[in-house]
């Protein structure tokens, strides 16, 4: 059995209290396995299909999940990309390829099958799009209704798109995501939704499997971590992952967590560099990476740790730079993604650039989301098709031969 533990005072509370804050201290939670009575043997990992339930050992559901067969996703050496960073050995992992097309999809199939075994019948969060695209999918394969608050006009097309199709009921709120959040949590304290954005430690819990299956792929722990970092969760949750694989003795170190932001949304960047205790939240945050449009990360302290105990790096990109990189993902790898993902690969470009990073690292940046959950951003950055009337010379003359 494990329980849930307060990450600043240390506080504990029975697994199946529904708290999203320590009730002392109003801190983050985390899921506490008694890691030395787990008794996980590596060789039934190893049999089991990659994917988020091949470790379901330490993760919190008891019976069948609500699962559509998430995580597994490709891991694809950056050869060419790589090449001309001069990093040989870049990696990146494919999250745009799970079932919504998102990672969010790996919180979700525990979160959504957490809410069932705690007794929920509904579920709710804020979203900057993939969450509500990942909710509302997860809610209908459990069969229970979703809620989901967007900020108004800031949400990829794709991924409201989705929302709407799986069948959640999608508000729009004339506000930023933070304040989708406090509202969406508020509604869930007041009227016992279950609340399933980052904060909820339970969703956590899925999402650390991309650092089990990135150990799982390459056969070992890679030197550099590398996450787009929004609220923070993911960077968070791998490192909990993996910290977890070392004190059961499957690795023997950790990996530099280096978490990169978008420059006009960077309070988690900002605490790194000037070494503050915790992040300042910014109030008007701006970028082309909606994913990561965020200025009051919930899960920065998780964030900090991760990064400060592992020795890594906080960077950030300009839209520029990660458009640049979208574009370079896309041509020069085939690996369509959008443009919060493609901030890892650019960070990594980055850091490089300016001597930061050893470039025999063995580095694996994980691209978030897929390319088609933005097509607003990619037509706007493409030539228009060509129009042509229908005959060969019209088509050879637009051709150029
Ligand atoms: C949610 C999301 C992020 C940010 O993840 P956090 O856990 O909020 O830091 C990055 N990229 C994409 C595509 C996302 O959907
Ligand atoms: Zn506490």
């Amino acid at each position: 059995m494990y329980h849930l533990v307060c990450v600043n005072c240390g506080a504990t509370y029975p697994a199946d209290e529904i708290l999203y804050n320590c009730t002392k201290c109003g801190h983050l939670l985390a899921v506490k396995y008694p890691l030395d009575s787990l008794n996980i043997n590596k060789a039934v990992w190893d049999k089991r299909p990659l994917g988020v339930w091949r470790y379901k050992e330490l993760l919190p559901v008891h019976g069948e999940p609500v699962t559509l067969q998430e995580g597994g996703t490709q891991m694809y050496h950056l050869k060419r990309l790589g090449e001309e960073m001069g990093i040989p050995h870049l990696y990146a992992k494919h999250e745009g390829m799970n079932p919504s097309g998102s990672f969010k999809d790996r919180g979700m199939t525990v979160g959504v099958s957490m809410a069932l075994q705690l007794g929920k019948k509904s579920v709710a969060c804020a979203s900057t799009g993939n969450t509500s695209a990942s909710l509302a999918v997860y809610a209908a394969k459990a069969g229970i209704p979703a809620v989901v608050l967007l900020p108004a006009g800031k949400v990829a097309v794709g991924k409201v798109a989705q929302a709407l199709m799986h069948g959640a009921k999608v508000i729009s709120i004339r506000g930023n995501f933070d304040r989708a959040l406090e509202m969406v949590h508020d509604l869930c304290l007041s009227h016992g939704l279950y609340l399933l954005n980052s904060i909820n430690p339970y969703r956590l819990e899925g999402q650390k499997t991309i650092g089990f299956e990135a150990v799982d792929q390459l056969g070992g722990v890679p030197d550099r971590f590398v996450l787009p970092v929004g609220n923070a969760g993911n960077i968070s949750a791998v490192y909990k992952g993996l910290l977890e694989l070392q004190e059961l003795g499957f690795i023997d170190r950790l990996p530099m967590m280096t978490g990169i932001q978008a420059a006009g949304s960077s309070p988690v960047v900002r605490a790194v560099r000037e070494n503050l205790p915790e992040v300042v939240p910014e109030m008007q945050p701006e970028t082309v990476a909606t994913a990561i449009r965020i200025g009051a990360p919930v899960n920065a302290e998780k964030a900090l740790t991760a990064i400060r105990k592992t020795g890594g790096l906080a960077e950030s990109v300009t839209d520029e730079e990660i458009l640049r990189m979208q574009r370079d993902l896309a041509r020069k790898e085939g690996i369509g993604v959008e443009p919060a993902s493609a901030a890892s690969v650019a960070g990594i470009r980055k850091l490089a650039e300016m001597g930061m990073i050893d470039r025999d690292e063995r580095i694996v940046c994980v691209v978030t989301g897929h390319l088609l959950k933005d097509p607003d951003t990619v037509i706007k950055q493409c030539e228009p098709p060509t129009e042509i009337d229908a005959n060969l010379p019209s088509l050879l003359s637009a051709l150029h031969l």
